[in-house]
């Protein structure tokens, strides 16, 4: 197992997360099923051009909320990533000052869209995120990212079969509402429609 800490420029990005965008903290669903659906779109691309070992299906994005566990899981099958990708893209928060940017972008959910903080806004209702994932690369080897929402975090070696990549939240007490099924299913009602790529979720395809 490695130990290592995401690397932030000037300030931990984490109490911005948390505080600052805390109102609109619903859109982290829209932004990791954006992300599932750029790794499929990306692995379909690549499959078209051969450029993918082994037979290609359609991919499809799962997402199962679990009351019990207050846990939600984001599923895909697209490119994964390998654990080059995950230390750059997963730990490399760069912005050159936090509050540069609260000050210039007032407008909370331009804030993520402008900064790439896509994924992690997942911190906005979980204190903890997993990521599972096999890049569709050959060789490849399955890792798993975790981190508390502090800059710390953990990588290492897992066993996973299946291409593609799972992000687990581990829901804050006061957001478990996102692991009731009618709360997701409002969510993908209102941010996930007409997706190029099939969503599951509970008994119903969307
Ligand atoms: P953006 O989507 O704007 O690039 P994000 O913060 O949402 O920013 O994601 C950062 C990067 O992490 C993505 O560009 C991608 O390389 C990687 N990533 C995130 N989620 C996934 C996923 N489900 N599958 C593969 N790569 C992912
Ligand atoms: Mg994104």
């Amino acid at each position: 197992m490695q130990k290592g800490n995401i690397s932030v420029q000037t300030e931990n990005i984490f109490p911005i997360i948390k505080k600052f965008l805390y109102s609109d903290h619903e859109i982290f669903l829209r932004e990791l099923v954006a992300n599932a659906v750029d790794a499929s779109s990306k692995l379909l691309t690549l499959a078209n051009r051969g450029e993918v070992p082994g037979k290609v299906d359609n991919p499809r994005i799962q997402i199962i909320a679990n009351p019990e566990a207050k846990t939600l899981t984001i599923k895909d099958q697209g490119i994964g990533m390998t654990e080059e990708e995950v230390m750059k893209y997963l730990n490399q928060v760069a912005f050159s000052s936090a509050k540069e940017f609260l000050e210039q972008y007032q407008d909370e959910a331009s804030i993520i869209g402008h900064f790439g903080l896509g994924f992690y806004s997942a911190f906005m209702v979980a204190k903890k995120v997993e990521v599972r994932t096999l890049s569709y690369k050959e060789g490849a080897k399955a890792v798993q990212w975790s981190c508390e929402g502090d800059p710390e975090y953990t990588l290492e070696d897992i066993e996973k079969t299946d291409r593609g990549t799972e992000v687990i939240l581990y829901l804050n007490d006061e957001d478990d509402e996102f692991a009731q099924d009618a709360r997701i299913q409002g969510l993908l009602d209102k941010y996930c429609k007409f997706l190029p790529i099939e969503i599951q979720f509970g008994s119903r395809e969307e």
